[in-house]
């Protein structure tokens, strides 16, 4: 009996589970909800944001207002306050964002970026052009942060270390044209410029649209115009006709130079130029240049750091790139103590040997040097006697020549001067300025090498930061003042992030 009554109980349990709903919570999304919302409390005290705005809030942007139209008590719409589009951008950058549509679209959801703007969308046009509207004032900005940094202690100038790195530009290798094909171009675009007419009138499309498209067309042209331009100053520094009438530039951007990159791969690019005090490893000094070698640049890069700092850093670290004679003279009388070993610019050129066709046993060691008579003596026992000399920065050529007959009578002159004609053998015994080989002892002490060693660590730094955290691999913007700015941009945001890590504590409420 009361088997059956357990076997009933189950059976009813059982039916009871077969029936049983859950109870879930509706999600309802045709509902119009009106919140009351804090927007102080969109972030929390020790967020990020607040010290991008603290910090942009205690620069002087005067020279950012000086350009504001809207004034107190005249008609008009109020202009966007700088130091928000400052922060906007430093904040964005910070965070890898470096897209003026993509932070427009973070101001409608995002609460750090909502807490900047006070839930006030911002128009990305007002974003882009700012970003590239006020170059002074961006310079100067940067000063001013420098100034900060210096008397919080975090430069000293002590000790600087410079390294340069390609970015590839903002134009693929695709776009290079000789000077034929842009001249067609450029026709092309004249003659739609002549032919579009006035964009009031337009009929079949929107009198805005049409003013749209006749912008884009002038600046096409203009363009092809700065294309051509640009091509005349890479003849320049082409040898022979046939090199220069090969000579082609970028019709997308024409200021971008093909450079070699660091994985021996070539692409447009621009040589970006940065010199960071080893300190706190914050950054000093930016340039950009056209020029994909580095011996040029030390000498423009320890400018720009006297002009932001108003004096010269006390020593120099950098790789060998940078090392030629002309730069240790230059920092010599800088009075900066340069550290880097020798490069190309400073040893012997073998290459040029291995071109005329010497071979080993006849190259200048195998020349014996005569101090009392001034000559040499060849590996045939002729001697060859001073023939000139050449001067160049930080060292002088001395120039000596074996007679012609000589040579021609020579058993060996295949193997030692193949290509010297009817001229004899000549050699060259260089002498170097004695600041020039004070400096190759200097780095051949362990102080020297040991300070050398810890370049990378604080000069590659700030670029692998700038490559890894925003993604400056390739610029966004074309042209080199334009791609300047966007470094100029990621720059000040490094330094910045770099204070709120030494520096900055959250006023907490
Ligand atoms: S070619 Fe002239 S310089 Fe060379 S070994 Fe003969 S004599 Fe001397």
């Amino acid at each position: 009996m009361r088997e059956d009554n357990t076997s009933e109980l189950k059976v009813g349990e059982m039916e009871k589970e077969k029936t049983r709903r859950v109870r879930l919570k509706a999600i309802n999304r045709e509902q119009m909800v009106l919140r009351p919302m804090d927007v102080e409390r969109l972030v929390p005290e020790d967020h990020e944001v607040r010290a991008v705005w603290e910090f942009v809030g205690r620069m002087d942007l005067s020279g950012y207002y000086e350009e504001i139209d809207a004034v107190e008590g005249e008609a008009g719409r109020s202009a966007t306050d700088p130091q928000l589009l400052i922060s906007l951008w430093i904040y964005g950058y910070s965070k890898g964002v470096s897209s003026a549509r993509e932070i427009g679209r973070l101001c409608e959801y995002d609460p750090a970026y909502q807490w900047l703007t006070g839930l006030e969308p911002i128009n990305y046009h007002t974003l882009s052009d700012f970003r590239v509207k006020h170059e002074e004032a961006l310079d100067e900005l940067f000063t001013q942060v420098l100034g900060v940094l210096s008397a919080e202690g975090l430069i000293t100038l002590e000790r600087v270390m410079h390294d340069g790195v390609k970015v590839k530009a903002c134009a693929s290798a695709d776009t290079f044209r000789r000077e034929e094909r842009i001249r067609v171009h450029l026709e092309a675009a004249r003659e739609q410029v002549e032919q579009m007419g006035d964009p009031r009138t337009a009929e079949e499309i929107s009198p805005r649209v049409a003013k749209a498209r006749q912008r884009a067309a002038r600046e096409k042209q203009q363009l092809l115009e700065k294309a051509l331009e640009e091509l005349e100053k890479i003849r320049v520094c082409k040898s022979g006709q046939e090199e220069k009438k090969k000579a082609r530039v970028s019709m997308s951007d024409p200021e971008a130079r093909i450079m070699k990159q660091s994985d021996g791969g070539f692409a447009p690019s621009y040589n970006v130029q940065v010199t960071t005090d080893a300190k706190e490893k914050l950054i000093v000094g930016v340039g950009v240049s056209q020029c994909g070698s580095d011996y040029g640049e030390l000498v423009p890069a320890m400018e720009r750091v006297e002009e932001n700092m108003g004096c010269g850093p006390e020593q120099i670290v950098v790789e060998g790139g940078f090392i030629s004679r002309e730069n240790i003279l230059v920092m010599n009388e800088k009075n900066i103590d340069l550290i880097g070993p020798r490069g190309d610019g400073v040893e012997q050129c073998a290459g040029q040997l291995n071109r005329r066709g010497v071979e080993l046993a006849f190259r200048p060691e195998a020349f014996r040097y005569d101090e009392g008579s001034d000559t040499y003596t060849c590996p045939a026992g002729k001697v060859l006697r001073p023939d000139g000399k050449e001067e160049q920065p930080g060292r002088i050529n001395y120039r000596y020549r074996a007679r012609g007959a000589d040579c021609q009578a020579c058993a060996f002159r295949e193997r030692c001067c193949p290509q010297s004609g009817t001229r004899g053998r000549s050699i060259r015994r260089a002498v170097d300025d004695p600041v020039v080989v004070a400096h190759i002892e200097k780095m051949q002490t362990e102080e020297a090498k040991e300070i050398y060693r810890h370049r990378g660590e604080v000069a590659e730094f700030p670029n692998a930061w700038m490559k890894d955290k925003i993604g400056l691999r390739q610029f966004r913007l074309r042209g080199l003042i334009k791609v300047g700015m966007e470094v100029l941009w990621a720059c000040l945001t490094y330094n910045i992030k770099q204070w709120i890590r030494l520096c900055w504590r959250p006023q907490w409420a």
